[in-house]
């Protein structure tokens, strides 16, 4: 059996390149490393959220494209960014057709899809009635039906070149397999405690794995080991979780934090504010990762935001974190929360008196560091009792990764596009990322670039993407 094009991994970055190819006329072969029939990857367990920067993908292409810079500050690369969104209508469209349904997300109120059926509100890893685990099954039986294959428990070590042309893969167990192009969806180096001390965090311990540890970097190494370029890799999503997550398996990936840290504040052992928690959770959990030690985080807030948590986030962390086993800790005075939680008790006070007195006179932007007040309004810390929850950061996926263009066409470290290599996914950098760790999506970037990746193959090798939407 032959097939024309090989495809690293098989989460949604992997299928959608694969299905998509076999439109236009390729036979895809997909490797994955897993072996069960439902093998573990963040596809699988995703929330299913579909969005670009988090605006619908039905919004007009050109306010997708103004999202994607406004989110990463200008640092995404141009020709993705306009292809992400010139292609985010096509990519909703075509799931539609291959049967994805899709409802309102229940939280949101911004006309985001979620992958229907949604996932039940509930704490802990809940994936097995979802919409996304519905849909990657039924991606590969598309494949097969479509004369692709997804072959599991085989895991890629390597690319083969051919006079500066990538001709097909080394599989771990030593056998090379031929093809005309071949496609990195290993989906992120997020499981790889080196990379992630290298580039995120000096305790990669300190942090919480928040996604299935399947992407081990593997992608990113075998592209860079042939000069691909590699951009933004200290940058990635993921929410603030309750420290006990390290620890309590049904504190992960919800409940999240964000929302708790947004209105309330951030501060390490002496007592100080140490960024800037009106940008949000994604931008707050990168923000802990990156302190000398990710486990001195605390976030302190009034009895008016833990109210307000009943409703206001994905997972309301009130009260399911408690009853999932979460520390909450409660006091009526600021100086007996501080004892409680391990703060310093007068830098405490003085953060509290400052931050207060810079609401009040409408000035939080002024703070040092600033509190942002475009997206969560400061609220005055002064309703007791007080509250204080000790944080680590989970991390999801990786935002930078492997350099590509607008065709998903891998880049070298010239800026060439290396012939016969592709990436899609969560492994692509130059979309995401910047100085607020602008986050894009993770679903778009699987289906968006995986269907750009699959067409581009198929217009290549087939010359044709005929079939495809
Ligand atoms: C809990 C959770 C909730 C999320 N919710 C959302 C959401 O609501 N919206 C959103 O946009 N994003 C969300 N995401 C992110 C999103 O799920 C991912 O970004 C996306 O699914 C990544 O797809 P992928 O195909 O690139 O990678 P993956 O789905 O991780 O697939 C990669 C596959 O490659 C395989 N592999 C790795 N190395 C090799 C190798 N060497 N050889 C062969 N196979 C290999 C792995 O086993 C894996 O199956 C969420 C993630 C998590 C964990």
């Amino acid at each position: 059996m032959t097939f024309d094009v090989a495809i690293i991994g098989g989460g949604f970055a992997g299928l959608t390149a694969a299905n998509h190819a076999a439109l236009g006329g390729l036979r895809p072969l997909v490797f994955e490393a897993g072996d069960d029939d439902l093998y573990m990857c963040n596809s699988r367990v995703a929330t299913g959220a579909l969005h670009v920067a988090f605006h619908g993908p039905e919004e007009s292409a050109e306010d997708l494209y103004t999202a994607i810079l406004d989110v990463t500050d200008g640092t995404a690369r141009e020709d993705l960014a306009r292809a992400v969104a010139d292609n985010a209508q096509a990519t909703i469209d075509w799931m539609r057709e291959e049967g994805g349904e899709f409802l309102q997300h229940p939280r949101r109120s911004w006309g985001m899809p979620m992958m229907a059926p949604g996932r039940a509100m509930r704490a802990g890893l809940d994936w097995e009635n979802s919409g996304p685990n519905l849909f990657l099954q039924m991606l590969g039986e598309k494949l097969a039906a479509r004369g692709g294959e997804l072959r599991r428990g085989v895991r890629v070590g390597s690319l083969v070149v051919e006079g500066g042309v990538v001709t097909g893969v080394a599989l771990e167990s030593g056998e090379r397999i031929a093809a005309k192009a071949v496609v990195i969806a290993d989906g992120g180096f997020q499981a790889d405690r080196e990379l992630i001390r290298e580039h995120i965090t000096v305790d990669p311990q300190k942090i919480r794995q928040r996604n299935t540890e399947t992407g081990r970097g593997e992608g990113l190494r075998m592209a860079a080991d042939i000069g691909a370029a590699l951009v933004g890799l200290d940058k990635f999503y993921g929410h603030v979780l309750s420290r006990d997550a390290l620890t309590n398996e049904n504190l992960w990936p919800y409940p999240q934090l964000d929302v708790i840290c947004a209105k309330g504040m951030v501060v390490t052992r002496d007592g100080g504010r140490f960024c800037d928690e009106g940008l949000g959770g994604i931008y707050v959990t990168n923000a802990i990762a990156g302190l000398a030690d990710p486990l001195s985080a605390t976030a302190v807030f009034d009895s008016s935001v833990w109210e307000d948590a009943k409703e206001n986030d994905i997972v309301p962390p009130n009260p399911s974190l408690v009853e999932n086993g979460g520390t909450v800790l409660q006091a009526d005075t600021l100086a007996a929360l501080a004892a409680k939680a391990g703060l310093d008790a007068g830098g405490l006070a003085a953060t509290v008196e400052d931050f207060n007195g810079m609401v009040r006179a409408g000035s939080a932007p002024a703070l040092s560091p600033p509190r942002t007040t475009k997206v969560y309004p400061a609220h005055m810390f002064e309703k007791a009792p007080f509250y204080a929850i000790p944080l680590c950061a989970g991390i999801t996926v990786t935002s930078g990764g492997i350099a590509v263009d607008g065709r998903a066409r891998v880049l070298d470290r010239t800026g060439a596009p290396i012939p016969g290599l592709y990436a899609a996914g969560s492994v692509v950098g130059g979309l995401e990322g910047g100085p607020k760790a602008g986050y894009v999506g993770g679903l778009i970037k699987a289906f968006g670039i995986g269907r750009i990746a699959g067409r581009e193959m198929a217009e290549q090798i087939a010359g044709s993407a005929a079939g495809t939407v």
